[in-house]
């Protein structure tokens, strides 16, 4: 049974919904179509992530903007995860992370992978020029575009928004992983939310996609991007504590996240842990496999780098890290 509701026209209030009320006006997963001078449209992804509201802000602002002009093109928005935005959490504790089950996904069987399994083949039947999946994220990052293609759309779409291009096919089951079998498709990490440049940002993008009439078939001109490949995600062994304080398994530096974005030479420390914790640290390559003991290694209460790599998504949240991960490892990607 779907859950999906599809509007053709903006549900009453969407405009003035604060991402907390947002459920009083659209109370699930949804699709809202809006018409625009060409077809098909581009597909805009908000709030799969309760947390992070820059894709709701970005497509108000929007939306407001365009008051009583046609849109350059079809918008269709979809609608993630008002229950968890009400209560300003990426999912509820009895759902699971809304951008880990779309088509793909090695979570299925639950409702809710079939609603979003559902609401691709209805994306897929209308047809799209894009897809754009909006998020925030915590700890230092610069804004960056993620895809998981390398076709030359998908790098145009992503330099669209800004020089920092990161590949990945780990983890299944996110948006863009999906959408890209219908449309050029990619995430964009806007910094932390609230941040009114990320909101900017994001609806800068929005707004260059629905003026494009066709993705070039050039490659972006030589140096005009950077790609990183993520070559591992670094978890916190389940059962471990991470964070600030010493009496924690992984014990986390304040400024920890000052490490993003930095390529680190091997033998840098990630972490301290404490002396008894067995293995803290799990990393996990994009085919799934444990790659632990390539990427880290233990010297006495240290976790170090085995090899140079570029973290990102380093945070200090204790619950990002306990629902997520503590960061991921990325190295440059010379195409
Ligand atoms: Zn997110």
């Amino acid at each position: 049974m779907s859950e999906i509701r599809e509007y053709f026209e903006l549900p009453d209030g969407f405009l003035e919904a604060t991402p907390e009320t947002l459920h009083q006006c659209v109370p699930g997963p949804a699709l809202i179509h809006l018409a625009g001078q060409r077809e098909p449209a581009v597909a805009v992804v908000l709030l799969l992530h309760g947390n992070e509201p820059v894709g709701l802000q970005a497509v108000q602002t929007l939306l407001r903007h365009y008051t009583g002009r046609p849109l350059p093109r079809a918008l269709t928005l979809v609608i993630g995860n008002p229950q968890a935005a009400a209560l300003n959490q990426r999912h509820l504790d009895d759902q699971p992370d809304f951008n880990r089950i779309w088509p793909g996904t090695e979570q299925g069987g639950s409702q809710e992978a079939e609603t979003f399994a559902e609401l691709c083949r209805r994306l897929e039947a209308r047809g799209l020029f894009a897809a754009i999946d909006l998020h925030n994220n915590t700890g230092r990052n610069p804004h960056y575009a993620c895809i998981n293609r390398l076709d030359t759309p998908f790098l145009n779409l992503a330099a669209l928004f800004g020089r920092t291009v990161v590949y990945f096919t780990r983890p299944c089951g996110v948006a863009s992983m999906a959408l890209a079998r219908i449309a050029p498709a990619v995430t964009l990490e806007c910094g932390h939310p609230g941040d009114t440049a990320g909101v900017d940002h994001a609806r800068e993008m929005i707004d260059a996609v629905l003026h494009l009439d066709h993705f070039s078939d050039k490659p972006p001109r030589s140096g005009a991007i950077e790609i990183f490949h993520t070559v591992a995600q670094v978890r916190v062994r389940p059962g471990l504590q991470a964070g600030l304080d010493a009496h924690n398994d992984v014990r986390l530096e304040p400024d920890l996240d000052r490490l993003n974005f930095q390529l680190l030479a091997a033998g840098s420390q990630l972490v301290r842990v404490r002396a008894d914790a067995e293995d803290p640290l799990i990393a996990i390559a994009e085919d799934g496999s444990e790659v632990t003991r390539e990427y880290l290694e233990r010297f006495g209460q240290e976790i170090r780098l085995r090899r140079p790599a570029m973290p990102s998504m380093l945070t200090l949240d204790s619950r990002v890290i306990a629902q997520d991960c503590l960061c991921y490892l990325m190295e440059p990607l010379n195409l």
